[in-house]
């Protein structure tokens, strides 16, 4: 894979193929086959102006600029975000394997093979040692050195004592003023966003149930409100459909996982902007895990199958749906989860530039990272993949990046306006 870190000092121009419906700015597929030929400049480390050069057309580079023209087959897009991630766990052993805090070099190996994989940024989806904070530190550090991805982390998640959510959070809340010292001290550690537990884990057993929320609307409604007058955006964990309506009407930023949800739930997420990330290769993954055991093997079928109609008709309805993996569950490794979780999505009858729209634009703006990434236009940082052209008739032929471009894109506030 080629490397280019891109400095503040530098102008530079790039010559390369782009989707015209990525450059639009509008999540209308156009053709999907067809590219056209731009001329990118870069300065101060960032998009100065892009034009559009006509076949045939000789290019002539101003004084002090330096050109790199990229190969004919291959096309440029913004840098993958992963929406949902557990920088504490292995893939394998999921939370029964954390009993501790995580060493520096196995975060430092995992954001590397996020690297690998085209993604710039993450968000991870929190846990009781706070390893997103540690690693959102890290990367930091690292990236003065080497290309490393933005961490947006949560700290510890917010959880009803005696519900689910001890992995995720340590100890639970009792009451509203334990959630207002949890949000202060979110405030002081500096996290980026809220992580909410509002219901349990998919249950693959069954088809259906996760059981009640575990917040009411009312005191859901207060722990948004509350946030927001810190800055923090709220990221719900929530599946049922009950849950999930509950967090969209409390006005949360993202609804997590959300299997079960009905067609009513997400007209109201399209009417109140709220995203949707919705993992499913996690319990994809646990397909090989239940095999065998064909009472489980069904209801895991019938829940994918659910998610993925419920995928596609969220694109329908304008729903903003941000690509997640939940990697480090089990399963779920660092280096391929993407890839899978974009297949899925092309499974549940996504286009190509809707995916890719998905996975760099709609990302930035969950992560909160919008204004430094997710598109190539002016004024944005190059936070970008160079892809073989192939991919275009097809997800399934993306294997890794033949290159990428990097600028680390900071959070300019360091929290996400909700
Ligand atoms: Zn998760």
């Amino acid at each position: 894979m080629n490397r280019y870190k891109v400095t503040s000092s530098e102008k530079l121009i790039i010559i390369t193929a782009v989707l015209p419906a990525l450059l639009q700015g509008n999540y209308t597929p156009t053709d999907s086959d067809g590219t056209c030929q731009v001329a990118l400049y870069i300065e101060a480390g960032r998009v100065s102006q892009i034009r559009q050069l006509c076949t045939g057309m000789n290019f002539s580079a101003p004084q002090g600029w330096q050109v790199l023209e990229l190969p004919v087959q291959w096309i440029l897009i913004p840098a993958f975000v992963d929406c949902h991630v557990h920088l504490a766990l292995d893939g394998v052993t999921g939370f029964k394997g954390l009993t501790g805090p995580v060493a520096d070099q196995i975060i430092e190996t995992r954001l590397r093979q996020v690297v690998d994989s085209g993604i710039m940024a993450l968000r991870d989806g929190s846990d009781r040692f706070k390893t997103g904070l540690q690693a959102r530190y890290l990367s930091r550090k690292l990236s003065a050195e080497t290309i490393m991805p933005a961490v947006i982390a949560p700290g510890a998640a917010i959880f009803r004592k005696g519900f689910y959510g001890a992995n995720l959070g340590g100890e639970g809340v009792t009451n509203f003023q334990e959630v207002e010292n949890r949000l202060l001290q979110l405030q002081k550690e500096g996290a980026d966003q809220v992580k909410v537990v509002l219901s349990g884990l998919v249950n693959f057993s069954y088809a259906e149930s996760t059981g009640p929320p575990h917040f009411s609307l009312g005191e859901m409604q207060a722990i948004v409100a509350r946030s927001r007058k810190y800055g923090l955006a709220v990221m719900v964990h929530a599946n049922s459909d009950l849950a999930v309506r509950l967090a969209v009407q409390a006005g949360v930023h993202t609804v997590e996982h959300g299997f079960f949800l009905s067609k009513e739930t997400l007209q109201l997420m399209a009417e109140k902007g709220v995203a949707w990330v919705p993992t499913v290769v996690p319990v994809a993954a646990a397909l090989d895990l239940y095999q065998g055991s064909s009472r489980e093997e069904k209801a895991i079928k019938k829940i994918i199958e659910k998610q993925l109609n419920m995928i596609r008709l969220a694109r329908e309805l304008g729903v903003t749906i941000g690509l997640g993996t939940d990697a480090g569950a089990p399963g779920v490794d660092w280096k391929n989860g993407y890839r899978q979780e974009m297949k899925l999505f092309a499974q549940a009858g996504l286009s190509v530039p809707d995916i890719l729209t998905i996975a760099s634009e709609n990302g930035a703006r969950v992560l909160g990272l919008n204004r430094e990434m997710g598109k190539i236009a002016a004024g944005k940082k190059p936070c970008w993949l160079c892809l073989e052209k192939n991919i275009l008739s097809g997800v399934e032929n993306f294997n890794e990046p033949a290159g990428i471009f990097f600028s680390f894109p900071e959070c300019s506030t360091g929290k996400t306006t909700p």
